[in-house]
């Protein structure tokens, strides 16, 4: 799902090609989920003439969700693929141009800034909109794989609803697991939080709201070996360490299995330039969606790790643009 290759900078084909012909862009927009191409649509009806790169997953990580039902001005839901594509429509109505392609590297040294497509075309964009998401992690089992979509989910937020009064799992310790978990056990009849060592590393804070939930069971020293299931999840395999270094085997009836053990900021080929916390999520000033580069502007999950929705996404989405035409007025 990683839109970007890690920039190895010493190779970094920026090199290579800044000797051959690019394109000038005056607005170009890396990525294209719910903040990219809202970025467009105000972009293009502010006659910046974006040019959007659609990255490694068309659409972003809503094309991995079916029914979205939490984004305002869908009163029956929406599938996150059919939102994308009207996303996209709109975005080209006002003159976006959306191209396949993927940015392999980048100099934003200075401006025009220099992107390379795809390991061979350079593009030089005087404002560039960094709106590259992040990616969940997953565990990397064969099952996790074959059974996405299908009761295995990411987001509790987006996939929640579907298990009300049914039993899930939650795998993680984090802030997010138990963010998740809490959420989810306000919908589900039951919900298991599989953790991997004996305590949380969730904050005290958060910990402390687990303790008062009657239908949580949090298994610790719990690894999920397997998720069950053919055409949709019906339970686990897990293996529990036990006092010894002994190893047994447990099985839950389960119909839903959310993933919560971290996301990964698309943001490796910007990080030689820009400024990032320390898990890879770009800094912007507060309130706005300026980087520590004059001109680099990013929006939604790449800069934001607590709230992560597609409406935050592209409210964040329609700041970029607008901070990017007001940067490229004030150059005049
Ligand atoms: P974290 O990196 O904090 O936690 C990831 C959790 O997943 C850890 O408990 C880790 O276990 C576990 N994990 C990782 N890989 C595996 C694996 N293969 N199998 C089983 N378990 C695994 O990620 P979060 O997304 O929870 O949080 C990211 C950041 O966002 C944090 O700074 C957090 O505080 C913040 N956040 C804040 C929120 C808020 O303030 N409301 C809400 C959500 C996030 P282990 O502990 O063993 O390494």
């Amino acid at each position: 799902m990683d839109f970007f290759k890690p920039l190895n900078v010493e190779s970094s084909s920026v090199q290579k090609e800044l000797t051959g012909e690019s394109e000038k862009i005056e607005c170009l927009i890396l990525g294209s989920g719910p903040a990219g191409y809202t970025a467009a649509i105000y972009a293009a009806r502010a006659g910046l003439k974006p040019v959007i790169y659609q990255g490694l997953e068309p659409g972003g990580q809503l094309t991995t969700t079916t029914e979205v039902e939490n984004f305002p001005g869908y009163p029956h839901g929406i599938t996150g693929p059919e939102m994308m594509e009207q996303l996209k429509e709109q975005a080209e109505r006002f003159g976006t141009d959306v191209r396949w392609g993927m940015a392999t590297s980048t100099d934003l040294s200075q401006r025009p800034f220099k992107v390379v497509i795809d390991e061979e075309k350079l593009v030089e964009a005087e404002t560039l909109i960094i709106a590259t998401g992040a990616t969940a992690k997953y565990l990397g089992i064969e099952s996790e794989q074959r059974l996405k979509g299908a009761g295995v989910s990411a987001c509790a937020t987006c996939d929640g609803f579907f298990y009300r009064g049914k039993v899930v799992a939650v795998v993680g310790g984090g802030d997010t697991a138990v963010e998740e978990a809490t959420y989810l056990a306000g919908l589900a009849s039951k919900v298991y939080l599989i953790v991997r060592k004996p305590f949380l590393r969730a904050s005290k804070a958060m910990q402390e709201r687990l303790t008062r939930i009657p239908n949580l069971e949090v298994l610790y020293e719990h690894t999920t070996k397997e998720i069950l299931g053919e055409s949709n999840v019906t339970g686990i395999v897990l293996t529990k360490k036990g006092g010894t270094a002994e190893e047994t085997e447990v099985t839950y009836d389960i119909d839903g299995f959310f993933v919560a053990i971290g996301h990964s900021p698309n943001s490796e080929i910007f990080k030689p330039w820009v400024t990032t916390d320390d898990n890879g999520y770009i800094i912007t000033t507060p309130g706005t969606t300026k980087t520590n580069v004059a001109g680099l502007f990013a929006c939604g999950d790449v800069q934001d790790h607590v709230y992560r929705q597609a409406i935050t996404a592209a409210g964040t989405g329609c700041m970029a643009a607008l901070d990017a035409e007001r940067f490229l007025k004030e150059q005049i």
